[in-house]
């Protein structure tokens, strides 16, 4: 008889994408992969998951890893080579490095994807045993003027609420954010306050995103007017006697100073809406609605922090809570939503050039204790280099050694493409990743580290509400790939600070940074979680998530912070500031008369180098998109589905054009995912202009002068194929995963007869050809057949009336097709005698527009809720829910973000 089958236990972990921090548990399934699910005890999403972790088991592949150390050789190409070969030429190089241009001329570049034991042993070696601050992180460009804001407010980088205030509230402001597609789980929690208690949602933001949907106000504010509207609602509450005077004298300081500005720059409702650009009668609602609601939760995000006055901006939206008395209370108070997975843990071990560890900041008396604490050898005196100022300095030529760690800065920071060639002039650039090829890695690297990826790593995170869980591995490490604080402690051991880099495992790690944490504390600093400084490797091992303070000795409990109203300043009274007046951003001139907004769309996460692996994932927005307001497209010569070549001072990108209301005129909007990995010329960050926040060095990643103009293309159409195929130059194309291998969607001004003379050519030689041309209709189709099996297809035609690939991906999923299917795939149909099911709006069940449209258009369903039950899109993670909402509401195509 047959043993039965062990299946081993789901493991415990946390998502590796956005800020919400989702419990997941994964199911190993023995192949590599895992089966994955919400985890319906962790209290930041109760079994919820969105679109991204659903399908973080299609994300596990290892096609695409860096499994071995690598040396870059005298020939330029790159060679692998041992741990030790690798570890010991990364010390020898920042050792000399060091000894021959001081100390500051290293640094390391640091990322909110790194676990916390990660960031911890990154950070001690570099400011407490190199005696630099320079380093820095990706989470400068996603939070840092919520962290100086929290700063300059409350004396420490505190986010005072929970989620659960998301639950208590009757009001929840969302300010620059689009939380329906980029903390969804967290997104739909606040609809279901909207749906369950009648919470009222307000959505402040120039693109009328998805999150709009289920707004009961929207305000369309002008890009970088924020700080003007929160200044007009802070004038509004005093001259309303709407303020908590009681609160004002026992708990804060500054109010004459920051009334007096708001005052100057928004002294009324006419002067708020004109420097707004919103409706006098929306800016009235909104004073109303925030005046007569006293439990409301002002959440704010990428909109806010990603602006030369970012930290002004979270400043105003605090003082109106502080002048109100509605913080550290259930159901209001300021909160900021965290991009990353773990920003907020890099945050706690200072990982950011002008933080000490365990939230301490550069002063004389931090600096010893922390160097105390660490017996350091060479302690950082002075705040480093922040990101920008850092990869300036390396084009300078004054850094000239960094080690990135787990982030891709070619194509995520401004002027992307200056930051790639200055990458290219170091002495050293060390790079730890998971993967073998992206616009960094290509940048010249000398050394390549294999790391842990999602799945492999074991340490903690801590998401936004201040709550660390743990990430565990289920998958043994592949090739040669080891843990990011591994890899670390052993370079330090190599420097020659052994002593001081002793761990074994993510553990002693953490029991470390648990420890500084607590250490001189006595209640003095916000972050304390000293109780769990002592825990055994089997407790770590056994943690369930836990929001911090964890002081030694007080109960583990959910905490909310500031409900006592004393603040971490000297005297404990929170500061109410005034902010600068809110000035444009770099002018738009004349040849650059738009302003760039860039942001994320629903299903891709970062630079594509997990999400882009996955099927599902990829068929909801497949292509770099620029969005443009109708007046303008007419303007601009653009039309819908067409091309354009958006280009700022700095560099210039080809994207395919989106013409919506939604998007304000003079505005553009472009995704930042792509990369010259996924796409031919859409790296959006090589757009961005370098203007950064004055406090918080947080570069302006949503107003840059930009220009627009229409790209021609003569035929337009798509590559499937089993393996990665090269293009002729002069293609533009967008690489998406699909089930069986890849896709490229393309466009090009190559006739039909030249694709067909390069066709066979892409699948290899001896495949058998079916084909078809129609050469005056400007249209080549063809399918490659290697034993009977389908190996590819291209299909091309007019720009006009492309040819689609959705029916055709379905007959791709499986390598052995039927002689039916056969026959048809030139045909660009369904042999099943269905419809084509159209672009994907539901990734979980794989439901496309056309079916959505043809169920309305039928009777089938008549609503959001009908849809679910007819066709099941929108019943499991929701993210596609405002999409469903919008098809419903107005019938246009959801194509953007
Ligand atoms: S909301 Fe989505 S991306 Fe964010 S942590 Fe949860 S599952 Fe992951």
């Amino acid at each position: 008889m047959n043993a039965p089958a062990q299946h081993p236990p789901a493991v415990r972990t946390t998502c590796p994408y956005c800020g919400v921090g989702c419990g997941v548990l994964a199911k190993p399934d023995g192949r590599g992969g895992a089966v994955i699910a919400g985890d319906p005890e962790h209290p930041a999403n109760f079994g919820r998951l969105c679109s991204k972790g659903s399908a973080l088991g299609e994300t596990l592949a290892l096609g695409s890893r860096l499994l071995h150390p690598m040396l870059r050789q005298a020939d330029g190409t790159m060679a692998h080579a041992s741990w030790d070969a690798a570890l010991d030429k990364a010390a020898e190089g920042f050792a000399r490095t060091v000894a021959q241009y001081g100390k500051d001329s290293v640094a390391f570049y640091l990322s909110g994807q790194l676990l916390t034991e990660d960031y911890y042993v990154a950070n001690k070696l570099m400011k407490g045993f190199i005696g630099s601050a320079n380093v820095d992180t990706n989470s400068r460009l996603c939070m840092a003027s919520s962290v100086a804001g929290h700063r300059r407010a409350f004396g420490a980088d505190t986010v005072p609420g929970t989620y659960a205030d998301l639950d208590e509230a009757d009001l929840i402001i969302l300010v620059g954010s689009n939380a329906a597609w980029c903390h969804p789980v967290l997104y739909q929690r606040m609809v279901a306050n909207k749906r369950g208690r009648g919470a009222r949602l307000i959505v402040i933001d120039p693109r009328r995103t998805a999150t709009a949907e289920d707004a009961d106000l929207f305000l369309p504010v002008a890009p970088g007017m924020d700080t003007a509207l929160f200044a007009g609602l802070l004038v509004h509450l005093a001259d309303k006697l709407a303020l908590d005077y009681e609160y004002i004298d026992a708990h804060t300081t500054g109010l004459p100073e920051a009334m007096a500005r708001a005052r100057e720059i928004a002294p009324d409702v006419m002067a708020t809406a004109n420097s707004t650009g919103l409706a006098p009668a929306d800016v009235v609602e909104f004073f109303a609605m925030f005046a007569g609601t006293p439990k409301v939760v002002t959440c704010f995000s990428q909109g806010v922090n990603q602006s030369a006055q970012g930290t002004d901006k979270v400043t105003t939206i605090i003082n109106c809570h502080l002048a109100t008395g509605r913080i550290g209370k259930p159901g209001m108070g300021p909160f900021s939503l965290t991009g990353q997975p773990n920003a907020m843990g890099g945050r706690e071990v200072g990982g950011l050039a002008n933080q000490l560890a365990a939230h301490m900041n550069f002063g004389h008396e931090d600096i010893d204790r922390v160097g105390r604490f660490w017996n350091a050898s060479s302690m950082a005196q002075r705040e480093g280099l922040k990101a920008v100022q850092m990869f300036d300095a390396i084009e300078r030529g004054e850094i000239k050694a960094l080690w990135v760690m787990a982030t891709n800065p070619a194509v995520s920071l401004p002027r992307a493409g200056h930051v790639r060639e200055a990458l290219s002039k170091l002495d050293l650039l060390v790079i730890s990743e998971n993967v073998a090829s992206n616009d960094t890695v290509n940048a010249k690297a000398h050394i390549l580290l294999p790391a842990a990826a999602w799945g492999e790593k074991d340490g903690t995170v801590t998401n936004s509400e201040r709550r660390i869980s743990r990430q565990r591995s289920f998958l043994k490490l592949p090739g040669e790939a080891k843990a990011d604080w591994w890899i670390v402690t052993q370079v330090a051991q190599r420097l020659g600070f052994a002593d001081a880099f002793k761990f074994t495992c993510a553990a002693d790690v953490f029991r470390e940074h648990a420890a500084l944490s607590a250490f001189e504390n006595n209640g003095t600093r916000d972050f304390d979680i000293g109780a769990l400084a002592a825990i055994s490797d089997t407790e770590f091992n056994a943690l369930v998530p836990v929001q911090w303070p964890a002081r030694a000795g007080a109960p583990l409990d959910d905490t909310r912070f500031f409900a006592d109203g004393k603040f971490y300043t000297p005297d404990g009274k929170a500061k109410m500031l005034a902010p600068e007046m809110p000035r444009p951003q770099a002018p738009v001139t004349q040849e650059f008369p738009f302003r760039l907004n860039t942001g994320r769309i629903r299903d891709q996460w970062h630079t594509m180098t997990r999400t882009g692996l996955s099927p599902r994932l990829g068929a909801h927005l497949p292509e770099p998109f620029v969005e443009v307001h109708p007046d303008d497209a007419v303007a601009h010569g653009l039309t819908p589905g067409g091309f354009a070549r958006v280009s700022s001072p700095y560099g210039a990108c080809v994207l395919k054009v989106v013409i919506t209301e939604r998007q304000q005129r003079g505005s553009l909007f472009a995704p930042i995912h792509w990369s010259d990995e996924t796409a031919s010329a859409a790296r959006v960050g090589s757009l961005v202009a370098p203007a950064n926040d004055p406090y918080s060095g947080q570069p302006e990643a949503k107003a840059s002068p930009a220009a627009v103009a229409p790209v021609a293309f003569q035929s337009r159409g798509f590559v499937l194929s089993r393996a990665r195929v090269a293009l002729p130059e002069g293609t533009w194309w967008a690489r998406a995963a699909v089930a069986g291998g890849e896709g490229l969607l393309i466009a090009s001004n190559d006739a039909p007869e030249v694709w067909r003379e390069r066709a066979a050519a892409l699948f290899g030689r001896e495949v058998e050809i079916a084909e078809y041309i129609d050469a005056p209709r400007g249209s080549y189709r063809m399918a490659a057949f290697v034993d009977g099996k389908f190996a590819g297809c291209l299909f091309v035609g007019p720009a006009e009336a492309a040819p689609q690939w959705d029916a055709v991906k379905v007959m791709f999923e499986g390598e052995s097709i039927g002689e039916a299917q056969r026959r048809a795939v030139l045909s660009g149909k369904s042999t099943d005698g269905l419809a084509d099911p159209g672009p994907v709006v539901c990734a979980c069940f794989g439901v496309g527009l056309n079916v959505i449209r043809a169920a309305l258009a039928d009777g089938v369903a008549g609503n959001v809720e009908e849809i679910g039950k007819a066709l099941r899109a929108g019943t499991n993670c929701g993210s596609c829910l405002p999409e469903l909402k919008r098809i419903v509401s107005d019938g246009r195509v959801p194509q953007t973000a």
